[in-house]
């Protein structure tokens, strides 16, 4: 059985597309190796990439801060992206990127075995609905909701929400997003923060 240390030595060393050429470090993801909850986003971002972690940015400045609103702090949760190398200013991931990288987030969910993954903006919801063979139409039409699959012998929980950063340059969409991520974790206190 793999550890999510040889998959992040992997990742550290990984040429399989040609992000490694630009990149400043890798971004394999961060966080409770026994994690209950997975959050997903799509690419490191500037900060991400001079630091070598996760949602460090503004962004992730937002989504800690959700984060401790209900009651969870980073070291809870593991945070991870699709893309480990952050594409050149910031553009979307091609999917010949999302194929060569995704099997990295694959081997690390089946790893962690997490209880409930967060989808965070289109390219990871539509990356870990395809992986679960759920239909994904559109971010607007799925976000908030929770989705059930089979998977390790357990019912687990795929939960789509808007990309924080869509979030930060929408202003107007703060307070719904804001609902949507009580919602989804504080509604179903005590289950969710159960797993903790
Ligand atoms: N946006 C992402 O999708 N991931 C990060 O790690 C930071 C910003």
């Amino acid at each position: 059985m793999e550890t999510l240390e040889q998959i992040e030595r992997e990742i550290l060393n990984c040429k399989k597309c040609e992000l490694y050429k630009t990149k400043t470090k890798y971004v394999p993801g961060e966080g409770n190796p026994n994690a209950k909850i997975v959050l997903i986003g799509e690419a490191p971002g500037r900060e991400e990439d001079l630091q070598g972690k996760p949602f460090v940015g503004n962004a992730g400045k937002l989504l800690t801060e959700l984060l401790s609103s209900v009651g969870l702090k980073r070291e809870d949760v593991f945070i991870c992206n699709v893309l480990k190398c952050r594409p050149p200013n910031n553009r979307d991931p091609t999917l010949e990127e999302i194929k060569a990288c995704g099997g990295y987030l694959i081997r690390q969910l089946n790893v962690i075995k997490p209880e409930v993954i967060v989808c965070l903006g289109r390219f990871a919801a539509k990356f870990v609905f395809e992986y679960f063979g759920l239909q994904f139409e559109s971010i607007s039409k799925v976000k908030g909701k929770i989705f059930e699959v089979e998977r390790w012998g357990k019912k687990i929980k795929v939960v789509p929400l808007y990309h924080p950063a869509a979030v930060l340059y929408r202003p107007n969409l703060r307070e719904e997003y804001e609902r949507d991520f009580k919602r989804v974790f504080a509604k179903r206190q005590p289950t969710l923060l159960d797993f903790i």
